[in-house]
């Protein structure tokens, strides 16, 4: 049986308000080349000035995942000809980056972890580097067209280590990456945009042997594409091995309309791009003031909030990663236990009924019309069993929505009040026992099953609104006194 070894490479564009090296503004979507100026058009002699927002942001990043700060990097010119690269060169780190070694936890994927549980995937580095621009190609292959709005556009490279285990993971992965730069807004996250993109690199190996050789699948901008590219390949070398042949090292493209990997170019033909230290640029020197002044700014973790909630309210981690979907809708639910006084009753309203609304309605939850305040009332009253799940699905939620009013006001006006009186309750059971002595009879000889049927009974004579919980004891007692 083989392994999947998997890491990830992620681009992740800064959402400073101007470029890298120069005061261009730093925004998507002008028309083609109105945000270009000597530095960013690589014209001769003009020089580059760090933007220090962009390193601010790289620093947030790294103390959130608790990684080593680099007191001293240094930036190289990575050399390469393409159209979209004017100076003929990218600014890149070199061998010391400004982040190194950091730590993210994701849920591990309990198919090839032999069980369900929080997994440690290790940050190598996260290095500052610029974007080039794009090139455009007409439909009828005559012509390409260059815009350089993005040449210059600050990006964070963040080189996961090869500690993913399967195409879900690498999913779940991205997807935590990508909660986390958005929560500490340095990057919009805006992945058909570009503004998150990830190359990912996969081999096989028999458990317990070294790494094998590995393919790298470039340009995957969206986690579907992550999941389905990964998977493709997975099988593609499996296959291979199997028939005893070997994987190239070579890069690949995935083709999300044919649902394949392509090769591209093999490895061995590695461009040399004749690094060297950027002339041009002092070595970047980070003190100790400017780290802790950004980390008096960091938001809490959206790793460790979701591990908070899995201890503080008892909620699996599948549960916990879709609260977790988006910053909104982490903070509905944080809004919504807290006024509530229940994890697990928030947590099953949103991921329930919520949920279904904004799917049914294709909004966010920024768009939902109840506040977290609003539905509390309606949580607790469902917790503390003053009305029946039922009817609050039924009845109550719909009106909330409706806007008729609070909770209470909704279930004092339709008259929705469970009855969880024991005296009241009790009555009710006598009645039906005194009215059905077959089935009484029956459960006495044994039969069990029948006692569904006594409680629906009772429900029933309670006209929907008799707590189910206090009914199910008060007739169990009923049975086993006479
Ligand atoms: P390079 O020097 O060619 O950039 P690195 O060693 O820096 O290669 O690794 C680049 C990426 O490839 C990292 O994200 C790393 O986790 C991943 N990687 C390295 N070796 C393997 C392997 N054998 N299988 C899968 N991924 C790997
Ligand atoms: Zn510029
Ligand atoms: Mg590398």
């Amino acid at each position: 049986m083989f392994e999947a070894v998997i890491g990830l490479e992620v681009h992740v564009q800064l959402s400073t308000r101007t470029k890298m090296f120069c005061g261009c503004a730093n925004h998507y979507g002008a028309p083609p080349n109105t945000q270009t100026c000597p530095v960013c058009l690589g014209l001769p002699g003009a020089l580059p000035a760090l933007n220090r927002e962009a390193v601010r942001m790289a620093l947030a990043l790294g103390l959130s995942v608790d990684a080593r700060i680099q007191p001293h990097s240094t930036f190289y010119r990575k050399q390469y000809f393409y159209p979209d690269l004017p100076k003929g060169y990218q600014i890149t780190q070199g061998p010391v980056a400004i982040v190194e070694e950091g730590c993210l936890e994701i849920p591990g994927d309990a198919a090839v972890r032999g069980g369900e549980g929080l997994v440690p995937i290790r940050l190598e580095r996260a290095h500052l580097e610029e974007d080039a621009g794009k090139s455009h190609h007409d439909l009828d292959g005559q012509n390409s067209h260059v815009d350089l709005n993005r040449a210059g556009v600050p990006l964070l490279e963040i080189v996961g280590a090869p500690d993913l285990r399967s195409a879900q993971e690498a999913s779940d992965y991205l997807k935590a990456l990508h909660r986390l730069v958005v929560a500490l807004g340095i990057c919009d996250g805006n992945m058909e945009e570009g503004s998150f993109r990830c190359d990912a690199n996969v081999s096989l190996r028999r458990v317990g042997e070294p790494f094998g050789t590995r393919v790298e699948v470039k340009n995957l901008n969206s986690f579907r594409f992550v999941r389905q590219a990964l998977e493709h390949e997975i099988d593609r070398q499996a296959a291979l091995l199997a028939r005893g042949e070997s994987v190239a090292m070579e890069t690949r493209g995935w083709d999300a309309g044919v649902g394949e990997t392509r090769g591209q170019r093999t490895k061995e033909a590695a461009m040399d791009y004749r690094y060297f230290p950027e002339p041009d640029l002092p070595v970047l020197t980070v003190d100790p003031a400017e780290i802790e002044a950004v980390r008096a700014t960091l938001p809490e973790r959206p790793d460790r909030q979701v591990r908070r909630w899995q201890e503080a309210y008892g909620l699996g981690a599948g549960e916990t990663q879709t609260l977790a979907q988006s910053p909104a809708f982490a903070a509905y639910f944080e809004a919504l236990a807290q006024a509530s006084g229940s994890g697990k009753g928030a947590a099953a309203w949103l991921l329930g009924e919520v949920s279904r609304i904004l799917n049914e309605r294709g909004i966010g939850i920024e768009a939902f019309p109840v506040t977290p305040e609003a539905l509390a009332g309606l949580v607790r009253l469902v917790e503390s069993r003053a009305v029946s799940f039922g009817a609050a699905k039924e009845q109550v939620f719909p009106a909330l929505l409706a806007g008729e009013g609070s909770a209470e006001s909704i279930v004092a006006r339709k008259g929705l009040a469970q009855v969880s009186d024991r005296g009241a309750i009790e009555l009710l059971v006598a009645q039906v026992l005194a009215e059905n002595p077959g089935p009484v009879a029956q459960i006495k000889a044994g039969k069990a099953s029948l006692k569904g049927f006594l409680v629906g009974q009772v429900l029933k004579a309670g006209r929907g609104q008799l707590d189910a919980k206090a009914v199910n004891e008060i007739l169990a007692e009923a049975l086993a006194k006479d």
